[in-house]
């Protein structure tokens, strides 16, 4: 089957509709039209949640939160495996969907599928190991029992970037602790949600376990939900000034928060660095996702006596990518989301090359339809340059240079950001005293991938507050409840 046939055929079998306690309906504010970034064109169109409907949502959470809540572990365990593999049987449209709404390169997408999918099989796992604790007080006088029960119904707020990853990053979890929840994803990209909430209803889920409202704007739904007393926790990904507002309005009614925020990764790469896999390492970490990623390089600090073969590599390998719609199985480079952040990277751009930067590979905005922007790499960066201080996101590589371990820190710390940062040496000693001292939630040393569902990913500063996946993730979704007990 062509691609276009099976992208018709997929885009019409979607349901586009809400999800509401098992059934999809109509949203009050009737339909919003998905767009094409690499076209500029609709795609189709879902339906409108107003916060009428997100209460009708949060009604069906809140009726469902205690069955689901008293479902034995290893019944909502097998319900997550089967949506695992579910995901698993259906990774090339679940791919094909992600390219069409966010743009990415297919071989991405397929990539994405593999990682999202994986949050159901490692929360699988996890939900039947949930821990309590039990000792007696030092005195003798009194037992402790200590038990972990889920905090109840959940909002989770995803962003675009990771359409597919990000709500199965929230949803899995929450549900293997037995939460209800109801999911807000990206207007730009609700296809993938959907798609993923059909599956999980194929699995086997209870109505109103997880539900799910499209809105064109989300501030109306977020806010009648929030203020709710039947919410009990709110788990957002996206932007920091939106995360940061959500955590005010939060504190209205104390929830619960986690927050993956935004990132502005430093990528370390020190003399005595494998250069070849610091290479391929940055080419990883700066063009994943079109530079779309809270995870991507923002800032590469190269040591002195390796920075111009460093950046005459990375150049060079920048300026081999194709770039072109993501569907097309040669692209490497898709078009960034929409017209907005195209706009904000070629600013950023302008920003550093009025303050006087190299372009050593000059990309920039490109000409005809959809929202293209080619890889750029800048040297000779102007210490106040925007750059440097926001998060590009987009295919983007400024490149500073350092003399010593103490100064590269130092410029490494210098952000109100600490998602993560990239190391690259061959020094071990030097490897773990470096991730020691930098503010960030995460490490990669010699790797320019640190996504995984078995570990902890967050950050720290106005990166964000607690962790997803591995052992730390379901606890976002557990109270801790204690028993006194008299002997
Ligand atoms: P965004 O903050 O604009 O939107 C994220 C989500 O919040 C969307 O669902 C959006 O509809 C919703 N939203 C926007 N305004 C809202 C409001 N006033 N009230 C309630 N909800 C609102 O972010 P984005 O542009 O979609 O995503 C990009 C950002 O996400 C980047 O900053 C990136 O770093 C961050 N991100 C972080 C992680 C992480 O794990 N740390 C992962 C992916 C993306």
């Amino acid at each position: 089957m062509s691609t276009s046939t099976l992208t018709t055929e997929l885009l019409d079998r979607l349901p586009g509709q809400l999800l509401i306690g098992g059934q999809w309906r109509d949203g009050s504010g009737g339909i919003f039209d998905v767009v094409d970034p690499a076209t500029g064109q609709p795609l189709r169109s879902v339906a409108d949640a107003t916060a009428a409907d997100a209460l009708d949502a949060l009604d069906a959470a809140a009726a469902a939160q205690s069955s689901w809540a008293a479902t034995p572990a290893r019944q909502r365990a097998e319900i997550l495996r089967r949506a695992y593999e579910l995901m698993r049987d259906r990774a090339e449209q679940l791919a094909l969907l992600a390219t069409l709404e966010m743009g990415k390169p297919l071989v991405e997408s397929r990539a994405e599928v593999a990682y999202a999918a994986e949050f159901f099989r490692w929360f699988s796992e996890e939900a039947s190991r949930i821990e309590g604790d039990f000792r007696r007080t030092p005195e003798g006088t009194h037992r402790i029992l200590v038990m972990r029960q889920p905090v109840g119904p959940s909002l989770l707020i995803t962003p675009w970037n990771f359409p597919l990853a990000m709500p199965t990053r929230k949803i899995a979890p929450a549900l293997a602790a037995g939460c209800t929840t109801v999911l807000k994803p990206a207007e730009e990209t609700p296809l993938c949600a959907l798609a993923i909430a059909e599956i999980l209803v194929e699995a086997g889920l209870p109505p109103g376990v997880l539900n799910v409202v499209t809105a064109a704007d989300p501030a109306p739904v977020s806010a009648a939900l929030m203020n709710d007393a039947r919410l009990r926790k709110v788990s957002f990904t996206g932007s920091t000034p939106v995360g940061s507002h959500l955590l005010r309005t939060a504190a209205d009614r104390v929830l619960r928060v986690s927050l993956e925020l935004g990132g502005n990764a430093p990528f370390i790469v020190f003399d005595d660095a494998d250069l070849d896999d610091a290479v391929a390492g940055a080419m990883a970490a700066k063009m994943r996702n079109i530079g779309e990623a809270c995870t991507a390089a923002n800032r590469f600090f190269v040591a002195e006596p390796v920075a111009e073969e460093f950046v005459r590599r990375l150049a060079q390998r920048m300026s081999e990518l194709a770039i072109g719609p993501g569907i097309d199985p040669r692209s490497q480079v898709g078009p960034l989301i929409n017209a907005v952040g195209r706009d904000k990277v070629a600013g950023l751009v302008d920003d550093a090359l009025a303050r006087g930067a190299t372009p050593v590979l000059e990309g920039g905005p490109m000409p005809g339809a959809g929202f293209f922007f080619a890889p750029t790499v800048l040297t000779g960066i102007s210490p106040d340059s925007r750059l440097l201080t926001e998060e590009i996101f987009g295919p983007v590589a400024p490149v500073l240079t350092f003399r010593d371990e103490d100064e590269v820190i130092a410029a490494a710390n210098d952000t109100d950001f600490g998602l993560l940062a990239y190391v690259y040496t061959a020094d071990l000693r030097r490897s773990l005293r470096v991730a020691e001292r930098l503010e960030v939630g995460m490490v990669g040393l010699n790797q320019g991938v640190v996504s995984n569902a078995a570990a902890p990913f967050g950050g720290i500063k106005l990166s964000g507050l607690g962790r997803e996946g591995g052992r730390d993730g379901i606890e976002e979704y557990l109270e801790t409840k204690y028993v006194g007990m008299a002997e």
